[in-house]
């Protein structure tokens, strides 16, 4: 079971802000901006590169942009991270929802 699986079934505290059938957001552990939420489908997949099912990305969206309007951003920035390169810790897809300060380009 994965850590954030952990989290959803409460088995590990989370702050949650978010929850529908098939999305929970809780707030990063350590956020890299005044808002940093991570939107994740309750289902295990390992990452973007292997979403079974597409609808599953527009759910992921729909998601983080309801958080956005419910934390009060209108500029933000969403990142999903895949692989080791990329910089994922965690084998279960998420969407970084980050936001509440200026955002600098590229990323590094
Ligand atoms: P990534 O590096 O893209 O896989 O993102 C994983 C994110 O999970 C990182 O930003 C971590 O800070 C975050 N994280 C790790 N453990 C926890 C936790 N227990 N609760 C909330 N966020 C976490």
């Amino acid at each position: 079971m994965t850590l954030f699986t952990k989290i959803i079934r409460g088995e590990i505290p989370g702050d949650i802000i978010y929850q529908d059938e098939h999305v929970v957001a809780f707030r990063d552990i350590v956020p890299v901006a005044p808002v940093h939420v991570l939107i994740v489908p309750r289902d295990e997949i390992a990452g973007v590169a292997s979403v079974p099912d597409h609808g599953q990305h527009e759910r992921l969206l729909n998601a983080a942009k309801t958080v956005a309007e419910q934390e009060g951003l209108t500029s933000y920035r969403l990142v999903i991270n895949q692989g080791e390169d990329a910089g994922q810790t965690v084998p279960h897809l998420h969407v970084h929802l980050i936001g509440g300060r200026a955002l600098s380009w590229p990323p590094g």
